[in-house]
């Protein structure tokens, strides 16, 4: 698989795109507070197995743009 934030330990999912990473703040208690924003598709020299969580957020996010996309089986 390839490795992306979606599959990092610190990701932290906010939208379909996008989320909040968590290195700096879990590395460094005086960086606390400090989530940039990246999105899925990212990745850095950081990154950490986030194992099953990945598939967590990927039923998360297909939940969410299946609530955008109209049904139109009607
Ligand atoms: S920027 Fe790096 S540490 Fe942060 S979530 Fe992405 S891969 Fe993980």
């Amino acid at each position: 698989m390839k490795q992306t934030c979606l599959n990092c330990k610190f990701y932290k999912v906010e939208d379909p795109l996008s989320g909040y990473c968590r290195a700096e703040a879990q590395k460094a208690p005086e960086k606390a507070g400090q989530k940039p924003m990246v999105r899925h598709d990212s990745i850095c020299a950081a990154w950490v197995d986030c194992g099953q969580n990945y598939y967590i957020r990927l039923g998360w996010i297909k939940a969410q743009e299946k609530k955008k996309t109209p049904d139109v089986r009607q």
